[in-house]
């Protein structure tokens, strides 16, 4: 194979989708994924979002398709998207979370 083989840009097709690794949570499907890659809405990046809970809280990454974070995205790696589409560090939340649970069994929830 000469270099200029190797080099050659495949055309952007579906059979040049590769593999896309999923967080264990992630509810969206490789073709969900492989449209978002053929449409470049995230510059060759993939958002995972997990299911919904309550009114729309749900946990959310953007990763390159084969998993790894993206160095330069000042996001966490994993947040939560609130109802209101803004985000929070999961670590924030979680804290929130826990604090929450204490205050209802404090009340007898
Ligand atoms: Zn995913």
């Amino acid at each position: 194979m000469s270099e200029s083989e190797r080099t050659t840009p495949a055309p952007k097709s579906a059979s040049t989708i590769p593999q896309i690794l999923c967080p264990s949570w992630c509810e969206r499907t490789q073709l969900e994924h492989a449209v978002e890659l053929l449409r470049g809405d995230w510059d060759g990046r993939v958002i995972h979002q997990s299911r919904t809970v309550g009114d729309g809280w749900m946990l959310s990454s953007v990763t390159w398709p084969d998993g790894t974070p993206d160095p330069d995205d000042d996001l966490d790696d994993v947040v939560v998207m609130c109802p209101d589409s803004s985000t929070v560090p999961v670590v924030e939340l979680a804290e929130i979370a826990w604090s929450l649970l204490a205050l209802t069994m404090e009340a007898g929830a």
